[in-house]
């Protein structure tokens, strides 16, 4: 199965990502992640997407699209899109992508929550560098300060968590990213769900809709 999470940066796409590939089996695909990866390593495409990053802008869609194409040629099946694709061109470009590989996108959940909201999450966030699980300042301590409670890692702020960055990556999600839930929902693959939500409880929306297929 191919599926694809959408929404706002802060909405639970990462958490949520992190429970389907450790409870059914789903490799995740995010593509903040392997830019990060390339900034860390100081390659090209990190020098230049990390500008971007920071100022919460995008990275030019034929970037991402061909880092996608090449992950795509090492993994095969159930994998969930996790901030990707964003711009009404990667989607489109993204079912070619597919077509070649004779694959199709089966779902796409969209997770629901206001800016407000998200502002708070996203300004308290604390990230673990070995797993990626995320915490929160002052609403989702670890249980030792500044350590990973599932696997020790050490906790650390993402540079554009900051408020100036975020604001300016809801900006762009509403202008250039949003259009996509009209656009999966033409489709006819399209679900929509309430990310305010306690997370095993989202969790347990989102297994609700893939249930059918798994
Ligand atoms: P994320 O970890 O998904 O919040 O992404 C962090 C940053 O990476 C974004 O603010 C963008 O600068 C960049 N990025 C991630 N995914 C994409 C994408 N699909 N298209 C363009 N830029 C992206």
């Amino acid at each position: 199965m191919y599926l694809i999470l959408l929404g706002a940066p802060g909405v639970g796409k990462g958490t949520q990502s992190k429970y389907l590939v450790e409870s059914k089996g789903f490799i995740q695909l995010s593509t903040g992640d392997i830019l990060r990866a390339e900034v860390k390593a100081k390659t090209d495409l990190g020098i230049v997407a990390k500008e971007c990053m920071d100022k919460g802008t995008l990275v030019s869609d034929d970037i991402v699209l061909n880092m996608i194409k090449n992950k795509l040629i090492e993994i095969s099946d159930n994998v969930i899109f996790d901030g990707f694709p964003r711009t009404l061109i990667q989607a489109e470009k993204f079912v070619d992508i597919l077509k070649d590989l004779n694959k199709k996108i089966d779902k796409v959940i969209n997770i629901a929550l206001d800016d407000s909201i998200i502002e708070d999450r996203l300004a308290g966030r604390l990230v673990c560098k070995s797993c990626g699980k995320s915490y929160h300042k002052i609403f989702f301590k670890p249980r030792k300060a500044g350590v990973c409670d599932d696997c020790g890692g050490v906790l650390y702020q993402r540079s554009d968590d900051n408020l100036e960055s975020v604001r300016n990556r809801l900006e762009v999600y509403h202008s250039t990213t949003k259009p996509l839930i009209n656009y999966y929902d033409k489709n006819g693959i399209l679900y929509n769900l309430d990310g305010n939500k306690e997370s095993l409880e989202l969790f347990n929306d989102i297994v609700n809709v893939l249930e059918e297929d798994i």
